[in-house]
This record gives C-alpha cells, structure tokens and sequence, in this order.
C-alpha cells in the first residue's frame, strides 16, 4: 500500500505540475485562436459593408445617369421635331443596356403613372405589348413647339440591367485598394436586390461579376419606394478564417491531447519503474526480516536445549514448541514465495479433488492453534457436523486458512480474540450453493478505503501495525488468486478499530455427494 499510495500522490503532483499546465496552454491557444477568428470575422464584415456602400452608392448614379442621358438625347431629337424613329435611335444610342427603346404616343399614356424624379415627370408602367413583363420608364417628349408628343423611354430589363451593370461598378469603380481581401473574388459575398416599397425583393443580382446568379421577377410600377439594396453575405475572406481558425483549433486540441496523454504515460511509466524498484528492495528486506526472525529464534531454542540449561522439563517443552511453531512459520512464508512465483508464472499446478472442508479447516486450525495459544489468543472454532463437499486443492485451501489466520494473529492489539467458522450457503429449495469459511479477528480493522487494494500483490497498509508487524504482503493476494482459481472468492467485512472477517467463499459441488473423483491437475493462468 505504502507503495502504490506513494505512486498515487507522485502521479498527482506530476500531473498539477505539467498535465494541468499542458492543458490550461492548450485552452489559451483555443480561445486565442477564437480571439483572432472574431478579429478577421470583424475585420471582412467591415470591408463588406464598405464594399456595400460603395456598390450602393455607384448602383444608383448608373441607373440614374444611365435614364438621364439617354432620355435627354431623346427630348433633344424630339424638340428638334424628328420623328418617333428619331427618338427610338436616340433612346438606343443613349443607354441600349437599360433594354430595347420604346416610345408611347399621347394618346395610350392615360394608362401609365406619372411619377416626378428629380423635378421630372417620368412616365412608368407595366407594359401592355410584348416584351410582356418589363416596364416602361421614359420621359414625356415634346416638339418644338411645346406640343405633347407621347413618352420615350424603354422597356426596363432590369435584370440585364443590373448585371451589366453591376460587372462594370465592381471591375472600374471599385478603388483598388478596396481588393485588398482578393480582389473581385471576395466581393463574391455581395447581394444587390431590388427592393419594392412593400420590403419584397424584386431583383436580385447575387455574386456581382458572376451573371448566372442574377434573376429578376416582372416588375410593374409604380416605382415610388424602390430602393436598392447592398448586402453583405459570408465572403470568401471569412470562409477562409473559418476553416482556418476550425483547423488550427482542431490541431491545438490534438497538440494538447498528445502533450496530455505523453505525459500521462510518460510519467505513469516512471513511477511504474520507482514502484517497481521499491517494491523490489522492500520486499527483500521484508522476506530477509522475515526469513531471520524464526531462524533466530530456532537457533537460540537449540542451542538452549543442546546446552541444557533447562530450569525444568516444562522448559525443554516450551523451547521444542517455539521451534515447531517457528518452522511451521519459516514454512508457510517458504510456500507462500514459491506458490506465488508459480502463479505469477503461471505454472502453479492445482491438483483439483472432491475436499471435505471441514478436514482441510480442523488440521489447518490445529496446527496454528499453538501459536495462538502462545499469544494468549481466545480460539474459537465453530465448523457444523458436515459441509458439502467443494472441489478444489486441499494444499492450496489449507495454505488459504493459515494466511488467514496468521494475519488475523498478526494485526490484532489488546482484544486478541480469533473465530473461525464454516457453513453452507443454499438457495430458497435448501440447494447448497457454496461453502464458506471465516476468519474473525477483533484487531486493527481496515478502512473501506483499503479494503480493495489490499488484495493487491505487495500492498501494506500505512497505518496501523505494519511497522511492528513483518510481512512480504503477499498473504492476501496469494489467497485472491487461490480462490479465483477455485471459482470462488474472498469476502472481507472490516470497520477500524472494531476487526476483520475474511470469508473464503468455494462453490458447492452439485450432486457429488458420492466417491470422489479421481484427481485432475489444472495449470492456473
Ligand atoms: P502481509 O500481512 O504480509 O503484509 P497480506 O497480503 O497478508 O500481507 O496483507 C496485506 C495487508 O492487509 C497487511 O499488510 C495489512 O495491512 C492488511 N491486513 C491483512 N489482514 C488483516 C487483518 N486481519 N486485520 C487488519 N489488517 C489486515
């Protein structure tokens, strides 16, 4: 425990120090990014309304200097008394990209409008012959003699109109430095519509320069309220700053997600090998402590009684039982080493048979008994007069028990009280399901927090007796394995201070009440 706890606080410290740093750099590069992306988005939507403006602006002078012109050659040609064809060439020559000239005579003009532009009177209307959907817009013409003669003008193409005318505002009006975002190509964001005085758009030229995207509905006058519109839609500048800025936040993810994971690793890899080199040197310390221990006391028991100097037979006795109890101990940590290299070898060999538990437990808690008895430990067993039988390895079971016992031996205080028991667990028919057995201590406890690791290879806990106590930490973890082996599990039930229940749960052998059967070895994996 000491160990991986130590990793824990190494990972986390680490972890504030360079991942949390590597993540916060990360953050500010995207918001930064976002910064600039809001600062180029500004910067487009500026220049297209500039752009706007400027469309706006040259838009109107054209079309109105555009029927200025050619309605005043007409007026001229018709105060010089030249005839309607007269004025149709004048209309033609003067602005033919407005559409084809068209004059009205005096006559048919009760059925068009009368506006006043600019201190004009200009006749508008739908027009009633073919081109049919275009109107009329042209200027009342009189002879020399002041005499009304009718109206010339043209039938409006406004479509055609707002193209041409469009292509030549963009290509020769725009100053240059107005191209600064790509020329022609960002004006692409452009809208110029045509807008009636109900607010609904009658012509629309999308994509200045680009004529396909131009349409136009049939307009019909009167014209009173028409206005031109020049809207800014997503330019070429801005869809490039998106995709940019989307790229560049995209990559500074990844950058920090790669920074965040290397570290990650990188740093869980050098605490793995700090991990590995303390459990190393304190589990040869702990195994060299706990290999000298019962040596010592061995030597010192025979060495007293080659020396006899015994104050009484009860003496010689008590020295032969410390040299059981310390040879069983040296046996159990010897096993313990071995069956735990196998496993993590994978090469322990389990001889699976029918056991009756209740032998393997009986001769498991005799020969712990008197090291029990000799910490003056209150040893309680209570096994029922039979138990289904379990299939399992009786060595491995029985090494199972002793752990068991020794920590519950080794991590008691004041309250040296131990309990074992067994039963049998059965479904609602009365169908054993498995058997169990449990050691019962009253010592240290265990915290809910350690209750899981400690069932992890060279886990200790801190606190509590480790410090007094000796140990490799490997006990539980074996007996996790041993258990699992079995299909079965360790239960454990702890409160601090209060003690510990561990409970070796086996399956219950269905329908093998009979011989058992011969057996079989399985390699643990
Ligand atoms: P070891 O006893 O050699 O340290 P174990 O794997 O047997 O190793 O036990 C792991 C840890 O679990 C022990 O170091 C101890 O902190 C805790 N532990 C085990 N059994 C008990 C118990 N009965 N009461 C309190 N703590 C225990």
């Amino acid at each position: 425990m000491a160990i991986s706890r130590f990793s824990r606080r190494v990972l986390g410290m680490v972890g504030l120090g360079v991942a949390l740093p590597a993540a916060l750099l990360a953050g500010l590069g995207i918001y930064l990014t976002l910064r600039i992306s809001d600062a180029v988005h500004a910067q487009s939507l500026r220049y297209n309304l500039y752009i706007a403006e400027q469309v706006a602006s040259c838009f109107e002078q054209e079309l109105l200097s555009s029927l200025e012109h050619g309605l005043r050659t007409a007026d001229i040609a018709a105060r010089n008394g030249e005839g309607p064809a007269a004025i149709l060439k004048a209309l033609d020559d003067g602005r033919a990209e407005l559409g084809p000239p068209a004059f009205v005579p005096v006559e048919d003009l009760s059925t068009y409008d009368m506006l006043l532009v600019e201190h004009q009177p200009l006749v508008f209307g739908p027009s009633p012959d073919p081109p049919a959907g275009r109107w009329f817009a042209g200027l009342l013409l009189h002879d020399a003699d002041g005499r009304l003669l009718g109206s010339g003008g043209w039938w409006l193409d406004s479509g055609r109109f707002l193209t041409t005318r469009l292509r030549s505002v963009f290509e020769d009006r725009l100053p240059q430095d107005a191209r600064m975002y790509g020329g022609i190509e960002s004006t692409r964001g452009l809208s110029v519509s045509l807008v009636g005085p109900d607010g609904r758009q009658s012509a629309l030229s999308r994509d200045p320069g680009y004529d396909r995207t131009a349409y136009t509905e049939p307009l019909s006058g009167p014209f009173t309220g028409y206005a031109v519109r020049v809207a800014a839609i997503s330019s070429a500048a801005v869809v490039w700053a998106d995709r940019f800025v989307a790229f560049l936040v995209l990559f500074i993810a990844m950058i920090g997600v790669v920074l965040i994971g290397a570290t990650f690793f990188g740093l869980r890899y050098t605490v793995r090998q700090v991990e590995l080199a303390q459990i190393k040197s304190s589990f040869v310390s702990n195994v060299s402590h706990e290999l000298k221990t019962p040596i010592a006391l061995i030597r010192l028991a025979v060495e007293t009684l080659e020396l006899r100097r015994l104050s009484s037979p009860e003496e010689g006795e008590k020295f032969l039982r410390s040299i059981s109890r310390e040879a069983m101990r040296l046996n159990q940590l010897v096993d313990n080493i071995l069956d735990f290299a196998r496993l993590e070898a994978g090469k322990k060999v389990f001889r699976f048979a029918s056991v009756n538990l209740l032998e393997v437990v009986a001769d498991a808690v005799e020969s712990f008994r008197p090291r029990l008895e000799d910490q003056q430990f209150r040893f309680e067993v209570d096994l029922p007069a039979d138990l289904p039988p379990v299939r399992g390895d009786a060595t491995a079971l029985s090494q199972c028990v002793l752990n068991l016992l020794d920590n519950a031996m080794k991590y008691s205080r004041t309250r040296r009280e131990v309990r074992v028991t067994a039963a049998a667990r059965r479904d609602e028919t009365g169908t054993p399901q498995a058997v169990t057995v449990s050691v019962a201590d009253r010592g240290i406890g265990i915290s809910p927090r350690d209750q899981k690791s400690i069932f992890e290879k060279f886990v200790r806990i801190e606190t509590g007796l480790v410090h007094d106590v000796k140990g490799a930490g490997l006990g539980l973890s074996l007996v996790d394995q041993i258990m699992r082996a079995h299909g079965g599990r360790i239960e454990l039930k702890s409160a601090v201070g209060e003690g510990s229940t561990f409970t070796l749960v086996l399956p219950a052998v269905r329908g093998v009440e009979a011989a058992p059967p011969e057996p079989q070895e399985q390699v643990a994996s």
